[in-house]
């Protein structure tokens, strides 16, 4: 029997071994998933929200108690935690009163006897890998569209937020959601590999660029519909007549919310040349007030880091961004000690030429660099190979339309950052990923188009 440890962050001990899946139980939870997901389907669509309905109440319900495990497993700050779960309901009403419309049969030619619909059918059993940094945000993202929309899911969440991953199911299976139809598999890589190879109908995927690719590359020749939604490198840019205090209030937040374990968090700042010293200025004097901590405590803002091995990735952007010219502001070291933990570090004198403007740093890390102008800002914007998130500060909205719609990027902020809407499409550029999931566009993306030609005898 394989087993599956999983530790706090925050500590190193162990909290827990659970048993993991192996080739063989995942082979036969496919099985089971494919038998049971037509009498799914087959159900009133009243029926199946009825079940999602009952999972909101259970996460309203457990909210604290699920907040805490969370933060046991990944290090997030509580507070956050509890966020992450209040802002999941909203999401969930959002599912809930979007899918009919998403999904109703749409009459779209009805002429001398002839008639054209569409119809959406779900794709049938979707294998949902997940990553570990919102776990209930990513994992829900997939699950609830899927159910609602008649899918069968087997749910591989992150090794790093197994115990929520776990927590989702419960609570779906409670609701009235069978067993086979919502599967929650334990384990690592190995297992999400082992997912791959089952026929399913479709793979959605939220993780690193390194992974995802790994992931096409295995689906390569099965022609599934793939979905993955991968990493950024997410720019802001401060005009020169936005105001530096608030601008870096909100971007300071932007960048160290989560401990930057966001997709979406602001991983490099440009600055008009204007503004950019008393921008600085306000933006290390608010992460010098971010206060790092035991992340079960309530004024705990930068919880510990919830992958040891990104401790080095950290260390060695900092060291790399040194060794090139660039100031630290605040922070840059790892703690020694129990635990994953890296201080909230800010670099100026920082450019295109280091990693920490390049690669993702996914850490309470963020470099700062000076602009003369919009073209430049627009240029260094562009200058990589991701494009998930980008944003602008200016009070003048014009001006901002003009710069971000010359950046590459799915979702685009003016005067805000590091934001999710259950509204609008999420979905990167590039090396961020393709496909998309939330909107009415990640309800449909659960579902097969059918092309009905309907001639009256
Ligand atoms: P990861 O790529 O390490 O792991 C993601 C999932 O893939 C895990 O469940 C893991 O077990 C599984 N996996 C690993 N190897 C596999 C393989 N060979 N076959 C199948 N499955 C495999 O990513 P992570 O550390 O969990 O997440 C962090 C990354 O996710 C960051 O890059 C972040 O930007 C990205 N992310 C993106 C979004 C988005 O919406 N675009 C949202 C959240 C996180």
């Amino acid at each position: 029997m394989s087993t599956l440890s999983i530790y706090n962050p925050a500590t190193g001990h162990r909290i827990v071994e659970l048993q993991a899946d192996d080739p063989a139980s995942v082979a036969a939870r496919t099985q089971a998933a494919r038998a049971a997901q037509p009498a799914w389907a087959a159900r009133p669509l009243a029926e199946r929200k009825r079940c999602i309905e009952g999972f909101r109440a259970g996460v309203v319900r457990d909210l604290e108690r699920l907040a805490q495990v969370m933060t046991r497993e990944t290090g997030k700050p509580i507070r956050m935690s509890r966020n992450e779960l209040n802002g999941l309901l909203p999401r969930i009403d959002f599912f809930l009163a979007q899918t009919e419309p998403a999904i109703a049969a749409e009459t779209v030619f009805d002429e001398g006897g002839m008639r054209e619909q569409i119809q959406h059918e779900p794709l049938g059993l979707v294998a949902n890998i997940s990553a570990w940094n919102y776990p209930w945000f990513v994992g829900c993202n997939v699950i609830l569209p899927a159910l609602l929309t008649g899918n069968a899911v087997l749910y591989k969440p992150s090794e790093y937020s197994t115990m929520t991953g776990q927590e989702i199911a419960r609570l779906l299976h409670e609701a009235g959601v069978p067993q086979e139809v919502m599967a929650c598999l334990v384990g690592g890589g190995e297992v999400g590999a082992a997912l791959l190879a089952q026929p399913v109908d479709g793979v959605f995927f939220t993780g690193s660029h390194a992974t995802g690719r790994r992931i096409a590359e295995a689906m390569g020749s099965r022609l599934v519909k793939l979905q993955l939604e991968l990493g950024g490198k997410d720019p802001t840019y401060v005009c020169d007549d936005a105001d530096a205090q608030t601008a870096a209030e909100s971007l300071a937040d932007g960048a160290m919310y989560n401990t930057g374990q966001s997709c979406c968090s602001v991983e490099r700042i440009y600055v008009h040349e204007k503004i950019h010293d008393a921008f600085v200025e306000h933006f290390v004097r608010t992460v010098r007030g971010f206060r790092l901590g035991d992340p079960a405590s309530e004024d705990t803002y930068i919880g510990a880091i919830t992958r040891a091995p990104q401790l080095d990735v950290l260390e060695s952007q900092v060291e790399d961004a040194l060794a090139k010219g660039a100031t630290l502001q605040a922070g840059g070291e790892r703690r020694i000690g129990e635990g994953n933990w890296f201080d909230a570090t800010v670099l100026t004198h920082v450019d295109h030429t280091m990693d920490i403007m390049r690669e993702e740093s996914f850490g309470p890390v963020i470099g700062i660099q000076k602009v003369a102008g919009d073209a430049e800002a627009v240029r260094l914007m562009n200058d990589t190979r991701y494009g998930l998130t980008a944003g602008v500060y200016t009070p003048d909205e014009e001006r901002a339309r003009r710069i971000l719609a010359q950046v590459h990027a799915g979702s685009v902020y003016w005067n805000c950052c590091d934001r999710v809407s259950p509204r609008l499409p999420w979905s990167g550029v590039g090396d961020s990923g393709v496909g998309l999931t939330l909107s009415k566009y990640g309800i449909q993306t659960f579902t097969r188009t059918k092309a009905w030609h309907l001639r009256q005898a």
